[in-house]
């Protein structure tokens, strides 16, 4: 099997190093392997897309020495595609058309709440048998029982209850997919074999995997890699001296030097310190991911900066 990874950065800010460390690994595990990785932009939050980030996001790339294969996509562009996704899932009865009002879901969501269970829209929809209209939202229709299952390259065995999950919208009242089906359909169609990205994104993949299911299509891997922290365990951030990949470039750090330092903040190899990046690709298979979030060490950068 060829491995497929890909990197899907949103354009709405500079590649950080959080995002430049997932792409990293992505890149090593394609390379590693002889496969493909790609670059897709996830730009369909239209407010906060920037063309200008999405150029600084490929520079960095570039600059890190991490080249894809293929073309770009543009979410933005594939909004017909998605939505044909959609229409096979009414077709086959795995979705159908719901018209209950913002507030409507609301009032569900609460009286779950106050039965101390998950607020979750309940399903009121779902017999209806509502066809297209305008502003009518289209829902999965999520299993009554069962667990959605899988192996997580970093954390291990995943198992999440479907009645845990929202019978979730797919595709908006204004015609737009949501981030979910997009992702879905994108990751099918090219052909990603591993998808691995920040544990931020861990409660989106059993949604994602009832669409596989739904849709009849094979599960790729998953794999979700801890935040980085600050050295004080906090959410990472300026304070703690972490800067965008951008400003480590116009600050004359070598780019080995932060690829080398942000592969070992999350992946271990033995206690050696100072890889190539020939030897990273020769080494990385993608097992020895930490499951524990790693803290940034800006003077350890530095460090290793010199020693390039
Ligand atoms: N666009 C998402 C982000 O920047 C990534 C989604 C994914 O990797 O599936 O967080």
């Amino acid at each position: 099997m060829k491995v497929v990874t890909r990197f899907a950065p949103s354009p709405t800010g500079h590649l950080h190093i959080g995002g430049g460390r997932t792409a990293i690994f992505c890149w090593l595990l394609a390379r590693h392997f002889g496969g493909e990785f790609r670059l897709r932009i996830e730009d369909t939050d239209t407010e906060r897309s920037k063309q200008e980030y999405t150029d600084s996001i490929l520079a960095s790339m570039k600059w890190l020495g991490l080249d894809w294969d293929g073309d770009l996509t543009y979410q933005s562009q594939r909004k017909d595609v998605y939505n044909k996704y959609v229409d096979k899932l009414l077709e086959t009865g795995h979705a159908y058309y719901c018209d209950c009002s913002v507030e409507e879901v609301e009032a569900m969501r609460e009286v779950a709440r106050a039965k101390g269970e998950k607020p979750r829209y309940n399903g009121k929809c779902r017999e209806r048998g509502l066809g297209y209209a305008e502003g009518r939202v289209v829902r999965l229709k999520v299993p009554a029982e069962g667990r959605v299952v899988f192996d997580d390259m970093v954390k291990g065995p995943i198992a999440v209850d479907v009645n845990e999950l929202d019978d979730m919208v797919l595709r908006r009242a204004d015609g737009m997919p949501t981030y979910n089906m997009a992702v879905v359909v994108d990751d099918y169609e090219m052909g990603v074999t591993h998808v691995v990205r920040g544990d931020d994104h861990v409660s989106n993949t059993p949604k994602q995997i009832l669409i596989y299911q739904a849709l009849g299509l094979a599960v790729p891997t998953f794999g979700h890699v801890p935040m980085i922290l600050g050295p004080d365990k906090q959410k990472l951030s300026k304070r703690h001296g972490a800067r965008a990949v951008v400003e480590y470039q116009q600050d004359g750090l070598l780019p080995e030097a932060l690829v080398n330092y942000l592969v070992r903040l999350g992946w271990s190899h033995g206690d050696q310190e100072i890889f190539s990046l020939q030897e990273l690709v020769k080494l990385f298979d993608g097992k020895n991911l930490n499951s524990s979030a790693a803290a940034f060490d800006p003077d350890k950068l530095q460090w290793l900066n010199g020693y390039y």
